[in-house]
């Protein structure tokens, strides 16, 4: 009853062609019309085109007859980015096979080896596929060398195509079909399905993708979230065909939607099982896990006004998006806004382009932070999302950071600027090796606070663009590390906090109250600015007192000019923050937050 079914998904690196490898399958197997395909079926987020990348997984089935048989592919498409490590495990458990696409001319990046190292530990058939081979500067046979290198495969195995042309795809429909195992299950078993995805309608309320392993659902029948434990009727239920296309019953092996009336995406998790309700349930399928956040930034709107249409902007966010989390932070410097949780950066800047796109407030971005984990002196375990709840020096047993493991893929001209700048960011070289006659791999452990800020574009830079990295948690492990305050007159500016490593704490905190002290108008009186570490000092800067006169330049004469400015003086002031006696303008903040 399955053996006409392959369930598999696409692995590459961004720009090798997935996207259009996906058109070329859809249209070749008579799934969508040459006329219906617009290009790049797929990725119908604008912001994925945009930025060419895969955010959310999607499924698609594609049913023709081949050699007087039918057959059902289900192309799973997985998101591209370890942000999104964990949706991807869940895409990758409902697949047998995966086709591992590089670029002809491009050959091995970094995140082809993470995802390929990913489905080869979900046991996963890898069909290894060189796309691109029409460019005059494809140089496929070394590409294919490459991957076995790096990856293990066999170059007599590499199927040749041209997702652009379409040349070879034909061969790889054939391949996917013989190589790829057809998924095992028992249609008449107890129900047991993976979600792997889902999504919100306007109209239908959320949307559940998933993997039917074992038993059969149907419309109109009462199902369980084993996870979630919550009973649904089915409304409905389908295929993507890539349009959602209602059927009567889903069975083992295959992949489709559910549709039940649920309001929430909160309320559907991603790797939850779906059963039936009651004692006959079958059991839960093993690696749920709740979403991590591992970056925190605060988001507050510029001039305070716009407090209530962020609060709404970020609720319609995360309908959408439920591994995204906030709640309200007031902030003496910024007033009140948003603690935001993400799965990790480029998370945070998608979340933030999104914002930014839909709705048009001006928003102002604390720095980035990594969340710490703090022991106590009473010995429990603290998850701290904001530097600020950083508990005194006193009270630390041990602080514990985040680390990843970095894979960067460089040609071999720019291993030495990479691995300088891996160990200015506290790396530890873990391995290097070759990949072919000009590129090599390097891994190195590194604290993901030392990533968050800008890694990846120093990365892109020393090495012309030419260098690719990826990274995966590995776990959290103590380091010497403190909470940086920054005092005005002895008051604590709670946004200017920052968590960093004691060795650095006195450069950085010269060199925040440097910057503060010329942000800072002079008052009636003289502002002290220091930093300090708990109750110690470590640097200090003084503000002299004097009253500055906006009206002095103006001779006397024009009184229309006088008032303008002195109009002007009391504008300003609106949005000065008041920290203790002293006023601070939000431009001063700002300008302290945009350099650390
Ligand atoms: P994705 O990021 O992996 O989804 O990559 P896309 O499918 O968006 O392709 C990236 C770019 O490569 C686009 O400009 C495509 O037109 C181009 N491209 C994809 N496949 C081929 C191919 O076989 N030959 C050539 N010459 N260009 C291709
Ligand atoms: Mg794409």
């Amino acid at each position: 009853m399955t053996t006409h079914i392959r369930n598999f998904c696409i692995i590459a690196h961004i720009d090798h062609g997935k996207s259009t490898l996906a058109d070329r399958l859809l249209e070749q197997t008579g799934t969508v019309s040459n006329r219906e395909l617009k290009t790049q079926m797929l990725d119908d987020l604008d912001l994925e085109r945009q930025r060419g990348i895969t955010i959310k997984a999607r499924a698609v089935v594609m049913k023709f007859k081949r050699g007087g048989q039918n057959y059902e592919l289900n192309l799973i498409d997985t998101p591209g980015h370890v942000d999104f490590q964990y949706e991807v495990s869940r895409s990758l458990a409902c697949c047998e096979g995966a086709l591992l696409l590089v670029d002809a001319f491009q050959g091995v990046e970094a995140q082809t080896v993470a995802n390929a190292f990913a489905a080869m530990e979900h046991d996963l058939k890898i069909v290894p596929v060189i796309n691109k081979i029409d460019l005059d500067y494809a140089r496929p046979d070394e590409v294919a060398e490459e991957m076995m290198n790096s990856l293990g495969t066999d170059p007599d195995e590499c199927i040749r195509v041209s997702a652009k042309t379409g040349q070879g795809v034909e061969a790889l429909i054939d391949a996917i079909i013989e190589h790829v195992p057809a998924p095992t299950g028992d249609p008449s078993a107890v129900l047991q399905a993976m979600v792997f995805d889902s999504n919100y309608d306007d109209y239908r309320g959320a949307i559940t993708y998933v993997r039917i392993m074992q038993g059969t659902v149907r419309k109109g029948q009462k199902i369980r979230f084993l996870r979630a434990g919550a009973n649904h009727e089915i409304v409905e239920l389908g295929q993507f065909a890539p349009a959602r296309q209602p059927c009567e019953e889903l069975h083992a092996g295959q992949v489709g939607y559910l549709i039940c009336n649920i309001k929430s995406l909160g309320d559907v998790h991603i790797g939850d099982t779906v059963s039936i309700p009651g004692d006959a349930a079958a059991k839960p399928l093993p690696g749920y896990s709740r979403p991590k956040r591992m970056v925190y930034c605060g988001l507050f709107p510029s001039d305070g006004q716009n407090f209530s249409d962020l609060r709404e902007a970020l609720e319609r966010l995360a309908i959408n998006d439920p591994s995204f989390e906030f709640e309200p932070e007031t902030s003496d410097a910024l007033g009140f806004g948003f603690r935001c949780g993400f799965l990790g950066l480029l998370h945070m800047e998608i979340v933030q382009q999104r914002l930014e796109n839909e709705s048009d407030i001006d928003l102002v971005q604390t720095a980035p932070n990594v969340t710490y984990e703090i022991v106590n002196k009473r010995g429990e375990t603290l998850m701290i999302h904001k530097p600020q709840d950083v508990p005194d020096p006193g009270d630390i047993e041990e602080f514990r950071q985040p680390i990843v493991r970095c894979n960067v893929i460089v040609p071999g001209e720019f291993i030495g600027a990479v691995m300088k700048l891996c160990q200015e960011r506290r790396g530890i070289q873990k391995s290097q090796e070759y990949l072919g006659a000009q590129r090599a791999m390097l891994t190195y452990d590194i604290p993901l606070a030392e990533v968050v800020y800008d890694l990846h574009d120093k990365i892109k830079s020393c090495t012309r663009g030419y260098g690719t990295l990826d990274y995966e948690m590995v776990g959290y492990e103590p380091a010497d590390l403190c909470r940086l305050d920054i005092l005005v007159n002895g008051k604590r500016v709670d946004a200017l906090s920052v968590v960093c490593n004691r060795a650095d704490a006195d450069r950085r905190g010269r060199a925040v109250a440097k910057r503060l002290k010329q942000e800072i108008e002079r008052h009636m009186f003289e502002v002290a600015v220091q930093a300090a570490i708990g109750s110690r000092v470590i640097a200090r800067e003084t503000v002299p007192a004097m009253r500055k006169n906006v009206t002095a330049k103006c001779y006397g004469g024009d009184i229309t000019r006088k008032r303008k400015l002195l109009q002007k003086q009391k504008e300003g002031k609106k949005r000065m923050k008041a920290i203790g006696n002293v006023e601070i303008s939000q431009k001063a903040f700002m300008a302290v937050l945009s350099d650390s």
